[in-house]
Parts: structure tokens; sequence; C-alpha cells
């Protein structure tokens, strides 16, 4: 009798024990989608906007009003292999936007056949900006409405909040933004005088963006003051966190794995990372 309650509670402690690392690793998992492990979110990074066909059915067209936080001459250009159009061996969507390794002294894990895989590393430059808000617009209406998201409070309620905030936009050489806040530049020297509208429509090949100029305004305190918390190479810190180098395995000085590494990536950080104006 006492060799059957004991091999049952043996049994109850396993079963309990097995429960208990199934919940530790499935609250860690949730760590990790929620970001609380230190990881920042490429989708929380930087200024996103879509348009067209929305899964919804819905057409839309998003704009954002951003001010620049410093000049364009204390922009941030990085060289970055980027391919979004970019799948796995098992055909999984795996897109590909990484710093090169090479302005880091390290053999670039993307630099190799790089012709060969359309993954030449190209300049692209980072704006920080204050993301004022976003509006969107169904085509054919004329009213704009405050995109919001929801999110889950510290009491387990969802909450809807607007979209702003410290951001960065991503910016390809060839983007109509990046040219816009050049000629502004050269007329008045100074990016950060005014509020710009960015705005998005069409979808794929057809997305086009534009940017409008308000008037200059001066500064809201609050925000000066929170800038003046910031400094300009925080910039670069974060580009590194978001778009981490890849050095070539063999180079690896820890030896680590590199081609089993697993990186989890959802829907929105996929969109995230082909948004670059
Ligand atoms: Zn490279």
């Amino acid at each position: 009798m006492a060799v059957t309650m004991k091999s049952t509670s043996a049994l109850d402690r396993i079963n309990a024990g097995m429960q208990a690392s199934v919940d530790a690793r499935k609250a860690a998992e949730d760590r990790k989608k929620a970001g609380s492990n230190g990881l920042v979110s490429v989708a929380s990074s930087l200024v996103l906007l879509k348009s067209g066909k929305q899964k919804d059915g819905r057409e839309i067209i998003q704009r954002a009003y951003i001010r620049p936080i410093y000049n364009i001459d204390v922009a941030t250009v990085v060289s970055m292999h980027d391919k979004f159009q970019n799948y796995d061996a098992s055909g999984n969507r795996a897109p590909i936007a990484n710093l090169c390794a090479e302005a880091y002294g390290h053999a670039c894990k993307y630099c190799v056949d790089a012709k060969k895989n359309k993954l030449q590393a190209r300049e692209e430059c980072f704006i920080a900006v204050y993301l004022r808000g976003i509006e969107e617009q169904e085509v054919g209406q004329t009213d704009w409405s405050k995109v919001q998201y929801t999110f889950k409070n510290p009491e387990g309620q969802e909450e809807k909040k607007t979209v702003q905030g410290f951001k960065l936009l991503r910016l390809k050489m060839n983007s109509p933004i990046l040219s816009g806040l050049m000629n502004i530049f050269k007329y008045s020297g100074d990016i950060t005088s005014c509020t710009y509208i960015i705005q998005r429509q069409g979808e794929e090949l057809g997305t086009t963006y534009t940017l409008e100029a308000q008037p200059p305004t001066p500064m809201n305190p609050n925000l000066k003051a929170a800038i003046a918390q910031k400094k300009p190479s925080q910039v670069l810190e974060l580009i590194e966190q978001l778009y981490p180098y890849q050095i070539v395995p063999q180079s690896r000085p820890n030896n680590g794995p590199l081609e089993d590494e697993i990186i989890d990536v959802d829907a929105d950080v996929l969109d995230a990372l082909d948004e670059t104006f």
C-alpha cells in the first residue's frame, strides 16, 4: 500500500513537473512575443503606413504626421542587405533585412555571392522623427479617421491607443520622401522646422509616397525637452538591434550555430520589414 502511494505521488510529481515545464516555456514564449525580454521590434520602431486593398476588403490611403527631431546632416546612413521577397528552403517567407557586416570589419554572410543572390548591399537612410499620428481614408470617401491600435493594459482589458511617439523613417536612396527632405534642407538649411505629411497610396508596384511640408512652427517645448534627453548616436544603436549584421559561419567567433538559428517573425513584422518609403 505504501509503495503504491509513493509511486502515485512520484507520478503526480512528474506530471506536475512536466506541466510546470510546459507552462514556463509557454510563459517565456509569451514574453518573447510581447517583446518584454528587451528585444526591440521592427513594427513598433518604424513609421509604418498601409494602403491599397486590406484583408477586410476596404481600400485605403494612410498619411502620417511627422516632425524630424534632428537635421538631415546628422541622418544615419548605413549599408544594408535587403530582400523582402525571400523564401527559405521549405518555401516559407524569410525576408532579409540586415546591416552589412563588412562595415564592422567582419566577413559578411550576405556579401557572399551577393550579385547572384540579388542581395547587393545598398545605402539606406534613417531619419529619427516624432510621429504625431496616422490617419486613414477609404478610397472614394473624403473624411479621415485617426488610426488606433488595440493593446491589453496591466488589468488585462483591451484599450485603444493612437499610434504616436519617437520612430524611425527608413528611406531608400531613390525615395521621393528623401529627395523632398533634401530639397527642404537645400532651401531652408533645417528639416526640423516643420511638420510633414507623408502619404501612402496604391499597392504593390503601384504604391506611391508623397511628402508635404506644413508651414514652419516652433517645436513644442515638451517635445524639445524629450529630444534633449536623446542622442543622435542612439539611432544607430537601434538600427543595429533591428537589423543585426550576419557574419559567415566559419568566422563566427563563438562557433555558435548560425544556420539553425530560428528567427521568430510574425506577419506584422514581415510586413514591417517591407516598410521602406
Ligand atoms: Zn555585406
